[in-house]
């Protein structure tokens, strides 16, 4: 499966969660700006509101393969200059 195809698969996981009122986080359009954000207090709530998303693992297992850079997936804070990603569901560890 292409890159394309995985993100593809997601985002119709993430839709499939949203229309069946099972909140997904990152597409609440008065919470979305969070997961782009370069603030990193921003990003951490982003990072913890990804805990409670019901597309949580697929996220995950998306990232896990095709690694994106930018933003705030699957409750990872990216890296930014001097300091590593870090995942709140490893306890806030670098990886
Ligand atoms: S885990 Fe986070 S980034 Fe992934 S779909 Fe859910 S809210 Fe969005």
């Amino acid at each position: 499966m292409s890159r394309s195809e995985a993100l593809s698969d997601l985002m119709q996981q993430i839709f499939t969660h949203d229309e069946s009122g099972r909140s997904v986080p990152c597409v609440n359009p008065k919470l979305s700006t969070w997961w782009l954000s370069e603030d990193v207090e921003t990003q951490e709530a982003a990072a913890l509101a990804c805990t409670t998303c019901p597309a949580l693992h697929d996220c995950r297992t998306y990232v896990d393969e095709w690694l994106e850079v930018g933003g705030v997936w699957a409750a990872r804070i990216p890296a930014t200059k001097g300091r590593h990603a870090r995942d709140l569901l490893a306890g806030g560890g670098s990886r």
